[in-house]
């Protein structure tokens, strides 16, 4: 066990990097952050940033010197990164299941060759390759870059084959997936952690809606049943295991039609689960810390209904949204990532809604989004 005291390593200076440095530092670790941007979030409260980029030899010739486990709160850091760094210090999770992970065409071909139900998709990484997968799967279908993709950046809607061509294009053909779109009862995630011996620990199923392709609402526990639940958490847990997982990973399905389709995989904490931070015994953060130092995991249990409004950019076009509103809440918890330039789109924080139903929740915490955003020319 790696114990306080000791020095862990955030590859990435997000959010999600901010929130484990503040589950890690209020354990009692201290924290070590690389990421490029002088003003990342996780840096800026980091014990230490080093600035850099993550493959900078220097840098993680450092975080190797004084770190006793490093991990990373975002896909895109390069496999051969972690598989350096692994050489050196404990690296969790490990570079083959992020490699699968950060790469659409390996990600949905794995979930296929393992069996697990996903939408229809091909592969495309030439001309030929677009016109036999639309003429396979057929319109609307949606094109998705298979690397560097996010929060519905890097994806179009198209109909026909001549718009998928456009599409394409505009990726500048780069690889990509086509995959047919789906009708959606609803979506669902869930946050699941494996230790180092195997142990489980499943966070309750949580439903998602998402407005332009980026995650806006989470409630949690979701409306399912019992049965869909169950089959939900067999399918995640079955995934980590294929994965040989170590950390927390994140889940994401489409329900379509009664059935279940595995949508996305995220090798670390999830948006849809900042919940649990406010509404469970151990939050997905601590969990992290928790699996990177083998730990034994922490309880996952939801204390109590919850709602969670994802604050983007956009709300900030008529200056400051009003805090008070939320903060006048007993039952909201407002949580603000520290970002300074708040652009359409871009996530700037959070905030949670608890109540004794997931319906009452997820309505309190929709009457408090009204009002919030100052209009436009009256700051
Ligand atoms: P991202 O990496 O941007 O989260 P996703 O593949 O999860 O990419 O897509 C974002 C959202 O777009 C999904 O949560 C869903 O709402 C919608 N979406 C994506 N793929 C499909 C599909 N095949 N059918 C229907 N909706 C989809
Ligand atoms: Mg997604």
């Amino acid at each position: 066990m790696i114990l306080p005291g000791a020095t862990l390593g955030m590859l990435g200076g997000g959010q999600l990097g901010r929130m484990f440095t503040v589950a890690a530092r209020t354990m009692g670790y201290r924290v070590m952050v690389i990421d490029p941007d002088a003003a990342s979030p996780a840096g800026r409260i980091a014990d230490e940033h080093l600035q850099a980029g993550y493959e900078d030899a220097a840098a993680l010739d450092r975080l190797a010197r004084e770190c006793a486990a490093v991990t990373t709160e975002f896909e895109n850091v390069p496999a051969t990164t972690l598989e350096v760094l692994a050489r050196r210090c404990v690296v969790r999770p490990g570079s083959r299941a992020v490699a699968i992970t950060q790469d659409r065409i390996h990600e949905k071909t794995f979930l296929r060759d393992h069996g697990f139900a996903t939408a229809p998709f091909a592969v495309v990484r030439s001309s030929a390759d677009l016109e036999d997968a639309f003429a396979e799967l057929g319109g609307p279908a949606i094109l998705k870059v298979a690397r560097f993709g996010y929060d519905g950046k890097g994806q179009a809607v198209v109909r026909n084959l001549r718009e998928a061509q456009a599409a394409w294009n505009a990726m500048k053909h780069e690889p990509c997936v086509l995959e047919k779109r789906v009708p959606l009862d609803t979506e669902v995630s869930v946050v699941l952690a494996r230790g180092i011996d195997n142990e489980f620990a499943l966070y309750p199923v949580c439903e998602n809606t998402h407005a332009h392709g980026i995650l806006d609402v989470t409630v949690a526990p979701a409306r399912l049943s019992a049965k869909c639940v169950r089959e939900v958490q067999t399918q995640a847990r079955r995934i980590a295991a294929r994965l040989e997982y170590v950390g927390v990973l994140a889940v994401e399905f489409f329900v379509s039609r009664g059935r279940l389709l595995v949508n996305e995989i995220a090798p670390r904490p999830h948006n849809s689960g900042h919940y649990t931070i406010d509404a469970c015994i151990t939050s997905q953060f601590e969990q992290q810390v928790r699996a990177l130092c083998g730990l034994p995991l922490g309880d996952t249990r939801l204390l109590t209904p919850v709602a969670m409004v994802n604050l983007l950019g956009d709300l900030w076009s008529g200056g400051t949204p009003r805090w008070e509103r939320i903060l006048q809440h007993p039952r909201a918890k407002l949580h603000l990532y520290g970002k300074h330039e708040p652009r359409p789109g871009r996530k700037m924080g959070h905030y949670t809604c608890l109540a004794a139903s997931a319906a009452r929740a997820r309505a309190e915490a929709l009457a408090l989004r009204r009002g919030l955003a100052r209009k436009a020319g009256r700051r």
